[in-house]
């Protein structure tokens, strides 16, 4: 490809609304172009890029069996309706009509599509395992595009479903998955974590994510010494053990005026109430915080959540917590439509269904039996201090939501958490029996009985895998692509106006042409100086970059590693070696 001919420009400024290195400068270097909020056009580089990346995949695909196929994006409403996927995708969702009126939608993942095809052509037990996988655009009306295509309304998703007979069989899909997704990172090249994406209550590794680890990622992770790794949501606090209520001292309220925060709480603690062991801390209040949650099928309830005042309400942990209701806040409408609630001094004698409020009422795990806390009296400027749990109230049920912080115990008992952020690549999942019972999909076992078939579901974001990899292979001066991903192998470029230097990369580009190099060959003519060219091969990131130049007179040119920085002058004989190496 000549650099004179290539459909290209590159851009000096920063697009006005980039954040992020890999979204400035994948449009800087001509690899997309935005045409809405969320919505990308690919152009010729970012396509070489793109196609790289779906190579890699259907090998690693190919390599554990699994077939591709192809659904359409546009979809009819029912096989959605089924699985209330419909209505529990809420506004995420694309919706559309046809001329009929009939209800239609862009598939945002194709879970029921799947389900509905196995359905339709196999029916026994020897049919299966069976994996099939696609690599297709998504949709989803995101509420918050973001970073370009790192996360786009239109996006380009492989996923696979796998379907077994029998657990054993899901158990053995999601670990060939899992190796296949193994392979694929490793071969993007990211530094990537695989963490537990889910508490784990359903039991074993049910669900994985791999995550870039990069500080621009929307992923909270945490790992330990030994080895757990998880996201964030899927963290579960280390109860203690209950105190017996025997010998604790009886709740009392106490005239605490203007405390409506925990930290004046606290100072007022320690001048009116001081404790004789050690100060008041945060973490001995119950901080309780309201929230309106809004069902898929449009009702709002209110939840009041009890935490420890040292920490606040994560609100991924919360969101993932009480899906697929949505989160809303509870504004100071609801907060007068409830006069049971005095604001900054709710405490639990208000709260749950049975209290004068009515609200249910979930705490943090840590709030167990004959735990002693000083939390709201629902009285305006009061507290009360040595509120025992199970004692003095009772809540309607834990609730995993308060922040995971660094140095919290890991669940498994590994060490100390640390917390880091990344970008999710790729989700892997032992879906079991959910869709396959709603749609119907069953074969016949062994002794002619039917069975539901129990499926995998596997995604890898492939247009995000791009971004993800500009997000941490870069420098100020532009991308810089791994091998096995970058458009070309080569850039080659002309230094100097010289007829016989010109001829001579002319001479190059078709060597390397010849000996089945991908070379990008900057063939400008002398108007465009060798400053920009060597801007442009920078910011474009091509591994190598090959400048030929006064040196061939001699039999030299010039090898720089775009990595690296590294020049290195190489004889033309030993070029391709060079290169090769
Ligand atoms: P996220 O938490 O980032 O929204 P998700 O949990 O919704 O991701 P899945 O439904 O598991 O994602 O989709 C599979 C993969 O598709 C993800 O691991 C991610 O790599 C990719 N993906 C999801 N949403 C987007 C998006 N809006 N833009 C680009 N890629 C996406
Ligand atoms: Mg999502």
């Amino acid at each position: 490809m000549r650099m004179s001919k290539l459909f290209l420009r590159t851009l000096r400024d920063d697009p006005a609304d980039a954040e992020v290195a890999s979204h400035k400068l994948l449009v800087r270097a001509g690899y997309v172009r935005r045409v809405a909020p969320g919505i990308y056009s690919w152009l010729p580089l970012g396509l070489k890029v793109l196609a790289k990346v779906e190579k890699i995949i259907r090998e690693e695909m190919a390599e554990i069996g699994s077939q591709e196929v192809r659904f359409p994006a546009l979809l009819p409403r029912e096989p959605y309706e089924a699985s209330n996927r419909w209505t529990e995708y809420g506004p995420n969702l694309f919706r559309l009509q046809d001329r009929r009126g009939n209800d239609m939608l862009l598939g945002p993942t194709h879970e029921e599509m799947f389900a509905l095809l196995v359905k339709d052509l196999y029916s026994s037990y020897k049919d299966l395992p069976l994996s099939l996988f696609q690599i297709q655009t998504k949709y989803r009306d995101e509420a918050r595009p973001r970073a370009g295509i790192l996360r786009g309304r239109e996006f380009i998703m492989k996923d696979s479903y796998s379907f077994d007979v029998d657990d054993a069989g899901l158990e053995a899909s999601y670990q060939a998955h899992r190796e296949a997704y193994v392979r694929i990172f490793d071969r993007l090249g990211f530094d990537y974590v695989i963490v537990h994406a889910d508490s784990g209550a359903m039991g074993g590794s049910a669900s994985e994510e791999f995550l870039a680890v990069s500080e621009t990622g929307e992923d909270t992770f945490v790992r330990s010494p030994g080895g757990y790794a998880a996201n964030v949501e899927a963290v579960t606090t280390i109860a203690p053990d209950p105190v017996p209520f025997d010998g604790l001292p009886a709740a009392h309220a106490e005239q605490t005026p203007d405390t409506p925060t925990i930290a004046t709480l606290v100072a007022h603690l320690d001048e009116a109430f001081p404790r004789d062991d050690r100060p008041w801390h945060a973490s001995d209040t119950l901080k309780n915080v309201l929230v309106m949650l809004r069902h898929p099928d449009g009702t709002r309830e209110p939840l009041a959540i009890g935490v420890p005042g040292d920490r606040e309400v994560d609100a991924k942990r919360l969101e993932a917590a009480v899906s697929p209701a949505e989160v809303e806040p509870f504004d100071e409408k609801e907060f007068a439509a409830n006069p049971a609630l005095v604001k900054g001094y709710i405490g639990p004698g208000a709260l749950g269904a049975d209290n004068a409020s009515g609200i249910r009422y979930l705490t943090d795990p840590r709030v167990v039996d004959g735990t002693r806390w000083v939390t709201g009296a629902n009285e305006k400027g009061s507290h009360v201090i040595d509120l025992v749990a199970g004692r003095d109230f009772t809540s309607d049920g834990t609730i995993e939501a308060a922040e995971v912080r660094a140095g919290d115990p890991a669940p498994d008992g590994s060490g100390p958490l640390e917390l880091a952020r990344g970008i999710e690549m790729g989700h892997i999942f032992q879906l079991g029996r959910k869709y396959a019972e709603v749609l119907d999909l069953k074969v016949l076992d062994e002794n002619g009985k039917l069975v539901t078939v129990t499926m995998g579901s596997y995604g890898v974001g492939v247009s995000r895998a791009v971004a993800a990899v500009a997000e941490y292979s870069h420098d100020d001066a532009g991308l810089i692509w791994p091998k096995e991903l970058a458009p070309f192998d080569v850039h080659l470029i002309v230094a100097g106006k010289d007829e016989t230097v010109v001829a001579g990369a002319e001479q190059v580009y078709a060597d390397l042409v010849g000996e089945g190099f991908d070379v990008l060959f900057d063939d400008r003519p002398g108007k465009v100086s060798l400053g920009v060219k060597f801007k442009d091969a920078e910011l474009v990131g091509v591994p190598t970059i090959v400048v030929v130049g006064k040196g061939f007179v001699d039999g030299v040119v010039e090898v720089k590693d775009r990595a690296t920085g590294e020049r290195q002058d190489a004889a033309l004989a030993d070029l391709i070696a060079t290169l090769r190496a």
